[in-house]
């Protein structure tokens, strides 16, 4: 603490989702007092698909978190475009789940582990001045020694650290009864992208014998005019559903390691830095990030050095920032000019790289790890692409 006075505090966390919960806790086991600030209540609203994917499990662990609540296990992945499909075994099962009730169990563990969290109380404001930060919420103020933006895509603590501009990756999901899919597998249609989709449609089993769906659309000059809604709803007609509720749409910011990511005192984690670019994939990296960012308020805290000048560069150098950055160049690749047919199929058809992929979705290889595979992968693609254009026109 600061000085005796209840208000102060050494970090005050903005956001109980998991990237807040996740840097609350690891404060905590660094014997350091926190507060977390959530403006909603839980079990609060979560636009999802819900997919534990990547190094999920392995953080959870590391936190002494366990996944609690009902989940649905898949045991396989498949990519489509068009008629083609191709099915591949996940080296560990990918779990889904309801975000509503993962996050709010998430909570309940922080809770039992000690953690103060001020529910319906928002941050609307903050100061940093005098070596320390004056936060101001809806209820209240505090002074802590460091403030960690943690609340989500909509993050007002990013708009004053962040100083780049950059289009938002968009993602639409919605509800629907199961489409005629198989319940243990994961799917990841590209087909869309003939309509100009940056990206792909996700088909998740979800318990309750539902499925999630939605869309990801990578920003781009050409293609802002695409009707994301029209295209969801066109997809789910293809598989023969019908949404019975309009979908919901919520823009993210995808990680750039170039950008700022933390300022005297402040710094950001989760949705407020940036998901996966390539996948839309947040989870894993909000609770790596929300580790990551305690362990700088920790090491800030016993030198008593606020100014954060390193973080950005911890968070690139570590596995979260480096898996990030190879997804990053990915997506890049395949949501760039001519990417559905340049570098699409050597996603479809190139089975080491399927392989290699899916290991990577199933959190059981870092993909920064393998630069090796991958360039072979990309000497493959060489060869083989004038092959793999032909088939992708025959298969579609
Ligand atoms: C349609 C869609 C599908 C997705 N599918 C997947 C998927 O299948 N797998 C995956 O890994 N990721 C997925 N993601 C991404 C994932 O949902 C996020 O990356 C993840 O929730 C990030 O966690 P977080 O803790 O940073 O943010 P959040 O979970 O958004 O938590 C932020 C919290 O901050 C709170 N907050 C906001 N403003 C304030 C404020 N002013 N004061 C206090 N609190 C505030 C919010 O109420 C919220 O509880 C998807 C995202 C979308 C939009």
């Amino acid at each position: 603490m600061i000085s005796g006075d209840s208000a102060h505090h050494d970090v005050v966390v903005a956001g109980a989702g998991p990237a807040g919960l996740a840097c609350a806790l690891r404060l905590r086991r660094g014997g350091r007092d926190v507060l977390v600030v959530e403006r909603a209540r839980f079990p609060r609203p979560k636009i999802c698909g819900g997919g534990l994917t990547g190094r999920v499990a392995e953080a959870l662990r590391v936190l002494g978190l366990a996944r609690r609540v009902p989940a649905i296990g898949a045991v396989c992945g498949e990519v489509r475009f068009g008629r083609f499909r191709r099915t591949v075994a996940l080296r560990r099962p990918v779990e889904v789940v309801r975000r509503d009730e993962f996050d709010a169990d998430l909570l309940a563990q922080a809770r039992a582990a000690g953690i103060e969290v001020h529910e319906g109380e928002a941050l609307t404001g903050f100061e940093v001045a005098g070596g320390s930060v004056a936060v101001q919420t809806d209820a209240g103020a505090y002074r802590a020694r460091v403030l960690v933006g943690a609340d989500g895509a909509g993050s007002l603590v990013r708009r004053r650290v962040v100083d780049a501009r950059a289009a938002p990756v968009r993602l639409l999901q919605v509800e629907v009864p199961a489409p005629g899919l198989p319940t243990d597998t994961i799917v990841f249609d590209f087909t869309p992208m003939r309509a100009g989709l940056r990206g792909y449609a996700w088909f998740f089993p979800m318990p309750g014998r539902q499925f999630n769906v939605g869309l990801l659309h990578h920003p781009g000059a050409d293609h802002e005019s695409l009707d994301l809604d029209a295209l969801l709803r066109r997809t789910l007609t293809e598989h023969g559903v019908v949404a019975l509720q309009p979908p919901r749409a919520w823009p993210v910011w995808s990680y750039d390691s170039t950008q700022r990511a933390a300022i005297p005192h402040v710094l950001l984690a989760g949705d407020a830095l940036g998901v996966n670019p390539l996948s839309g994939e947040g989870i894993s990296p909000a609770l790596w990030q929300g580790i990551l960012a305690a362990d700088a308020a920790l090491d800030a805290l016993q030198r008593r050095d606020f100014g954060f000048g390193g973080y950005a560069l911890a968070v690139r150098r570590a596995t979260v920032g480096r898996e990030l950055n190879v997804d990053r160049r990915l997506a890049g690749m395949l949501y760039g000019a001519g990417g559905v047919t340049r570098w699409l199929p050597l996603l479809l058809f190139d089975d080491e790289m399927l392989e290699l992929y899916a290991a990577r979705v199933a959190g059981v290889t870092v993909l920064a790890d393998e630069k090796p595979k991958l360039l072979k992968a990309l000497v493959r693609h060489r060869f083989m692409l004038s092959r793999w254009r032909r088939r992708l026109d025959q298969e579609t």
